[in-house]
């Protein structure tokens, strides 16, 4: 392994090559602690020909690799279990913003906010979005195939990416970065890569869309007595404003958990409900938006849909409604282990899915579970091990005819959700 750590740093330089226990100590574990790795070096190439030269001395020495970008995967495929990391934090040059093309040109370490950013520079919105958008790059994000906060409106990652540069496992460079929404000359081969976790190659660079900017965006929080309620709301906000662009539902233990652990957020319901719903509205116009989400909270009130609703009256207000939403993650590392799911079903389908009748200690599951509903049909389901240690063993469907079998792969044992 020292000889490829030489060929490698020969090729990149000496500084660009690591192998000091303190440097690579954050590349080595997950940011929940959840999971950690090893690995007798990380190599920080700048170029997409160093990625190349560093793929083919690690095939030629037999050595495996696995890339890294902002590490802030959550289900630990970016921490290295003994090969060599590559990580891909040095090629962060936006290459270029095409505003009439409506397109830019990032390398993959480029991180989301900064994509974000750049596009707004131009006057042009990259729509995606999440919490770890100031640390997730764009090679991560292709390579999960990302969805955050919009993909009601705009897709996730996949809709998002126009063309790729990737590095292929033999050294090769595959160079797709083509800025053209109508492509009918054949394959469309950089979609192998996108959601592919660097099996098939390693990102260096992609050429994203962009879209203009919304001249409106109103953010509203409500309480709703129940997922089902939730979900008739979603249509209704749909149907009376044609602007919603996020719209996301959390539990009321979710809510809690999060308010107790993280000291810099508050819920701004109060409490009230048993469910709290976050929507967010972008428009091209400022006429009549406000309006419309007015009218239609009312009538969601009238309706039992929704008991209170707050509409944030500036952007400090707005970023409050979003700290609570985006502080979940971090408000449920302080409770113990957690079995996090992220389960894709059709919006008709999700108002039932995680109703669980008990656990393993007596507890109900809804106790324990926190649950995200997102309107483009992806429940997230966080189960819980208390810090004390005591598990869950089985969670029992309430029925058994939609029963979604689960594997969690990381303890061997079957969870079964209805
Ligand atoms: C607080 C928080 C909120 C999140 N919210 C969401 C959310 O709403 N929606 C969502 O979809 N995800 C969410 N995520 C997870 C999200 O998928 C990752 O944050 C992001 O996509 C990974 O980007 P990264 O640069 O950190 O990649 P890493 O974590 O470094 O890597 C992730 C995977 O991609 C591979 N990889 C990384 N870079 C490359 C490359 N250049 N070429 C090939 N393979 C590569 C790695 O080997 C690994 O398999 C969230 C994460 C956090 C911490």
């Amino acid at each position: 392994m020292s000889d490829l750590k030489n060929q490698i740093a020969t090729r990149i330089g000496d500084k660009n090559v690591v192998s000091d226990p303190d440097l690579l100590a954050p590349h080595l574990v997950e940011w929940r602690g959840r999971y950690s790795g090893a690995t007798p070096f990380a190599a920080y190439p700048a170029t997409t020909d160093e990625v190349a030269a560093i793929v083919s001395l690690c095939v030629a020495a037999g050595a495996k690799i696995t890339p890294q970008g902002g590490n802030t995967g959550l289900v630990g495929a970016q921490i290295p279990d003994g090969e060599v990391l590559i990580s891909l934090r040095r090629m962060n040059q936006i290459r270029e913003i095409d505003a009439a093309n409506d397109s830019l040109t990032a390398e993959a370490g480029v991180v989301l906010s900064n994509v974000q950013s750049a596009a707004a520079e131009s006057n042009r919105l990259f729509p995606l979005s999440l919490a770890a958008e100031h640390s997730a790059t764009i090679g991560g994000l292709i390579s999960t195939n990302a969805g955050g906060v919009h993909v009601l409106r705009y897709g996730m990652m996949r809709e998002l990416v126009l063309g790729i540069e990737a590095v292929l496992p033999d050294g090769r460079t595959f160079s797709g970065l083509k800025g053209l929404r109508k492509d009918n000359t054949g394959y469309d081969l950089k979609q192998l890569f996108i959601g592919a976790e660097g099996t098939l190659g390693i990102v260096t660079a992609a050429c994203l869309k962009l879209y203009p900017q919304p001249a409106a965006r109103e953010v509203v929080m409500l309480a709703a007595p129940s997922a089902d309620h939730a979900l008739a709301l979603l249509h209704r906000m749909k149907a009376a404003t044609g602007a919603v662009s996020a719209f996301e539902v959390m539990n009321r233990l979710a809510v809690d958990v999060t308010v107790k652990n993280v000291a810099s957020v508050r819920d701004p319901l109060g409490g009230v409900g048993a469910i709290t719903v976050l929507i967010e509205f972008e428009a091209a116009h400022a006429e009549g938006l406000r309006d419309a989400i007015e009218s239609a909270l009312a009538a969601a009130i009238e309706a039992g849909e929704a008991e209170t609703a707050l509409i944030a009256e500036n952007a400090g207000q707005a970023r409050v409604f979003w700290a609570l939403r985006e502080s979940i993650s971090a408000g449920h590392k302080p409770e113990g282990a957690q079995v996090s799911h992220d389960i894709s079903v059709p919006v008709s389908g999700d108002a039932n899915l995680p109703q669980t009748r008990q656990c393993g200690d007596g507890e109900t599951l809804p106790r324990r579970a926190h649950r995200r509903l997102r309107s483009h049909g992806r429940w997230q389901l966080s189960l819980h091990r208390d810090a004390a240690g005591r598990r869950r063993s089985r969670c029992l469907p309430r029925s058994r005819s939609d029963t979604t079998r689960l594997r969690d792969s990381h303890r061997t044992r079957r969870i079964d959700l209805g």
